[in-house]
């Protein structure tokens, strides 16, 4: 088993080096299982690009990559894109230019205690998070785009990564079935945010106690009373969730004012 060296984090924090480490994963790696993409996946690829590019919270080396490999998909007049024609474009670019991804994992607040947990699908939970927190944020960013004025943007876009691309297809499957039963429902940004919060603490709920689990990072309903105490109230001695808190928590924690670059290099 390979060897897992221990990075101290901060449970209350998000950390850059997760949401980039999704992106190199997520580009070169879960990507690259796909020799070219076309149709509903090409259709897919490029409004998850635009998404990210309008709205991830990163680094602006980073977010100029993003914006390149916007511009050229979209002046691309092929309906089907070589996987290697995107794998050029993300490797090529050089720090030198000032446009770049890491090329390599560097997971902190996502590290699991042994090597084959956690990492990818936690990242991925949490970009996605932080995108449905931008949007909300700034209710501009997506102006003059497809997207302009559609609360189900992030949500969308995020139900089409995950059927077209996302490795774990069980889990595809479980999420398919959640945003079929209740996505259109979504009326607002701030709707989109509860949305996955509480579709996630869904999943956490099935998966307490599943091998999957990292005993360090047990499958809880998430914040805990630590992280947000206003977030839990008692009603007729029930636990009930404080939406309002949750959603001021959420904002915070998933804001980009708050994103720790302890780590990200
Ligand atoms: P994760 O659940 O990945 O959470 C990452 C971090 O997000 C947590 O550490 C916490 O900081 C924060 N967080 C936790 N809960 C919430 C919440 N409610 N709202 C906001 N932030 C929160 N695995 C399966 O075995 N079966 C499945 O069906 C399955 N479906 C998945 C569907 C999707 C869309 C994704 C992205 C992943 C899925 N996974 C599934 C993987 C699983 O959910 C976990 O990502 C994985 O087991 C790693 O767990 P983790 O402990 O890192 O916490």
């Amino acid at each position: 088993e390979e060897e897992v060296t221990w990075k101290d984090y901060d449970k209350s924090k998000l950390y850059t080096a997760d949401l980039e480490s999704a992106l190199h994963y997520l580009l070169r790696v879960e990507l690259a299982t796909h020799q070219t993409l076309e149709g509903e996946k090409l259709k897919t690829f490029k409004d998850f690009v635009t998404l990210l590019y309008k709205l991830f919270p990163g680094r602006p080396h980073v977010v100029k990559l993003l914006e390149t490999l916007q511009e050229w998909l979209v002046s691309m007049p092929l309906d089907k894109i070589p996987y290697d024609a995107i794998l050029d474009l993300v490797n090529n670019k050089m720090r030198i230019s000032g446009i770049y991804l890491t090329n390599h994992v560097e997971w902190v607040g996502c590290q699991g205690s042994r090597a084959q947990l956690r990492g990818y699908p936690c990242s991925l939970w949490k970009l996605f998070h932080s995108l449905t927190v931008q949007a909300a944020a700034q209710p501009n960013a997506l102006a003059n785009t497809e997207f302009e004025g559609d609360a189900l943007a992030t949500l969308k876009t995020m139900r089409g990564y995950i059927r077209e691309f996302f490795g774990c297809r069980e889990c595809a499957q479980h999420f398919e079935a959640m945003a079929k039963e209740s996505m259109d429902s979504v009326k607002t940004a701030d709707e989109a945010v509860l949305w996955l919060w509480r579709k996630h603490n869904l999943v956490n709920k099935r998966l307490a106690g599943a091998p999957s689990e990292d005993p360090e990072s047990p499958k809880v309903e998430w914040p805990t009373p630590e992280l947000c105490s206003a977030c839990h109230e008692e009603i007729n001695g029930l636990h009930n969730w404080n939406e309002k808190e949750v959603l001021v928590f959420l904002k915070r924690h998933y804001g980009a004012q708050e994103i720790s670059l302890k780590y990200a290099d």
